[in-house]
């Protein structure tokens, strides 16, 4: 230990393939003075193959708040901290968020030991645009939220990525039907570098059938990419009313909608009730 504060490593790990396990992350994880883990008994694995033998110390979504400050108090008596989650990059819908944002608030350092990302591989292998893409990550479990969450991108005209479980895959391919049509250009990236990595190319349609046909799709870990909107949409008249109501009318009676989306946006009640008879006619 020094007078220095410490430094926050964050470490990315393999999403599958061990061989993706940098020779820099290995040697920073072999030198800090402990390693903060999402799950420990998971990443004792991993640490032993590669002969990493640092104390562990878990942090995941329920103790990060008070991990933050534990850990911050740490650095700044000049400890310094690797924080690697189960797979992957940490912070990318895993924890990590409040640790960062505490050090930074703290004024110490933080420095990225990049890796693997399983949106960023299958970007890489999608075909898809890649000048711009939006990070969706996870939809919410239930079908209500999940097709809300849906319908406030569905103009999105920027590539489009998701994490989804094998469980829910297929009932989410299908809200996707409903909410972008059937032959809007998608991807299916799955058990990408492990033995099993499949890649999928097709309308949304196409890959609904593929799944069918095929339950191994419904198997092991998923990215689901989506192509944007070949439209922009976000320069029509009554654009904002209609993206306003658009989440409104999946959750609402058309009545409440409109009278929440007029609210919401000043505009007036007849106008606003004639573009939402028009989108729940389509
Ligand atoms: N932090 C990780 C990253 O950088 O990709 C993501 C963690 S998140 C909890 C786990 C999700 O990532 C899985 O449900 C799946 O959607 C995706 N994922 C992780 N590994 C994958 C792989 N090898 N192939 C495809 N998708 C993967």
């Amino acid at each position: 230990m020094s007078n220095q504060p410490g430094i926050l490593y964050i470490v990315a790990t393999p999403i599958g393939n061990l061989g993706d396990f940098s020779p820099r992350a290995v040697d920073v994880l072999k030198h800090v003075d402990f390693i903060a883990a999402e799950d420990t008994r998971h990443s004792k694995k991993l640490l032993a193959h590669f002969g990493i033998n640092r104390p562990l110390v878990s942090c995941h979504e329920h103790n990060e708040t008070e991990q933050a400050r534990n850990f911050c108090d740490r650095l700044q008596q000049g400890e310094s901290i690797a924080l690697v989650s189960d797979a992957g990059t940490p912070l990318v819908s895993d924890p990590g968020y409040r640790i960062v944002r505490e050090a930074i608030q703290r004024g110490l350092r933080i420095s990225p030991v990049p890796g693997p990302c399983a949106a960023i591989a299958a970007l890489s292998v999608s075909g898809l645009s890649s000048d711009r893409f939006l990070f969706v990550g996870f939809l919410p479990p239930k079908q209500g939220a999940r097709l809300a969450a849906l319908t406030r991108v569905a103009d999105e005209t920027a590539t489009l990525i998701f994490y989804e479980s094998p469980r829910r895959m297929r009932d989410t391919l299908e809200n996707m039907v409903t909410v972008f049509g059937g032959e809007r250009q998608a991807v299916l990236a799955r058990e990408l570098t492990k033995l099993h990595e499949t890649v999928g190319n097709g309308t949304l349609l196409q890959l609904l059938q593929a799944v069918d046909a095929d339950s191994n799709w419904q198997k092991g870990e998923l990215v689901i990419l989506l192509e944007g909107n070949p439209v922009d949409k976000r320069d029509r008249p009554g654009y904002e009313i209609e993206s306003v109501l658009r989440p409104l009318l999946a959750e609402l009676s058309l009545k409440q909608a409109v009278h929440l989306a007029s609210q919401i946006t000043g505009a007036r009640k007849n106008d606003v009730y004639q573009i939402a008879v028009d989108l729940s006619r389509d």
